[in-house]
């Protein structure tokens, strides 16, 4: 086949190249043997209130305005090298991995939840003009399109800029997000079952402001789904 010849001799020089370590992987795989063995995969039993493992749980089910959240990783070692390649090295094209991985663990850890449509944590436009693209609008569309869902990029908005949750003392991160987010259209969200998405979550905070937010605009319930979570 023609197609395949030219694929072959685009891959000759336009390599794969692994989605978490970025260096060329001759792999018909988007994770390197390294990688492959070395991501920090979520271990089970999971803690189904803060999605991390129960050995590494220290949220005390902790209540919050989404009923779960899920990941398939860690943010630690080369996921975490992964993940800033994705935000700032113009990595688009490992959102396809990303959000297979994803849609992969919501399949696993909501087997029995229909959704009515996927919706992303939302960045400010300046923030997705100055970066180029919008990764978690990236991810989210992805997540949606493996499972078969709707995905909603304009039913939540970020008003304005904050500091990055990263950068804050824990103490700090609750209070900087109230009032950041809001829904655009509740006729949108009332009586639905949403899966929110994110790259990262650290501290659950982003996630919990958007859900409350989604969540007095009538949404029924909200999952929450990220690439990779923060151990602790
Ligand atoms: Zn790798
Ligand atoms: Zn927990």
């Amino acid at each position: 086949m023609l197609s395949d010849f030219v694929s072959r001799f685009l891959s000759a020089f336009f390599p794969e190249r692994c989605v978490f370590c970025g260096k060329v992987n001759y792999l018909e795989n988007s994770v390197c043997v390294h990688c492959a063995q070395n991501a920090e995969r979520i271990e089970k039993p999971v803690c189904p209130k803060c999605g991390r493992g129960v050995k590494n749980c220290d949220c005390r089910r902790r209540e919050r305005y989404f009923s779960a959240l899920c990941a398939p990783f860690y943010f630690e070692g080369v996921v975490r090298r992964g993940v800033h390649r994705f935000k700032f090295r113009n990595a688009v094209r490992n959102a396809e991995a990303f959000s297979l991985m994803m849609a992969e663990c919501v399949r696993e850890n909501y087997p029995d939840v229909s959704f009515d449509c996927v919706v992303g944590v939302p960045m400010i436009k300046a923030d997705i003009k100055a970066r180029g693209y919008d990764q978690c609008a990236i991810l989210s569309q992805g997540v949606a399109k493996h499972l078969g869902l709707v995905y909603d990029g304009t039913i939540i908005e970020k008003i304005y800029k904050t500091k990055s949750q990263h950068s804050l003392k824990a103490i700090m991160r609750t209070g900087n997000l109230t009032g950041v987010f809001a829904v655009t259209d509740a006729s949108r969200v009332e009586g639905k079952t949403l899966l929110l998405c994110d790259d990262v979550s650290t501290s659950g905070e982003t996630l919990n402001e958007c859900s409350k937010m989604l969540y007095l605009a009538g949404a029924k319930k909200i999952y929450c789904a990220v690439l990779a979570l923060a151990k602790k």
